[in-house]
């Protein structure tokens, strides 16, 4: 979703953690309603791409990844689920909105 270079190292391994997390939960086949509703906040079936450009940027900056994503079995959620899109321009303001070096990040790489 948002451009990996773009995220503090804090948002950076924040998010790489939390993909191996939901990786855990959609094996245990854990429903993700409220991540997908009202706002999507997580994309299942992008989630193994995703990792790897966390890692890519991960790895630049330095740090240590020995925690390979396979893609786990996503058969058993709604299409609207694990085919779901979260709104860049939502995310992006959402996480200005959190992190002051997110949002000086973003800022200067924007203009
Ligand atoms: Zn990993
Ligand atoms: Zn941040």
């Amino acid at each position: 979703m948002i451009n990996p270079r773009l995220l503090c190292d804090k948002h950076l391994l924040g998010e790489h953690g939390e993909i191996h997390k939901h990786r855990h939960n959609f094996e245990k086949k854990h429903r993700i309603t409220r991540r997908i509703s009202p706002v999507v906040q997580i994309e299942p079936e992008n989630m193994e791409n995703r990792h790897e450009v966390l890692v890519e940027e991960m790895i630049a900056r330095g740090f240590n990844h020995k925690s390979p994503y396979t893609q786990p079995d996503l058969s058993y959620l709604k299409d609207v689920e694990r085919f779901a899109k979260a709104d860049l321009g939502i995310s992006v303001t959402d996480l200005k909105n959190r992190c002051p070096e997110c949002a000086s990040r973003i800022t200067s790489k924007y203009i």
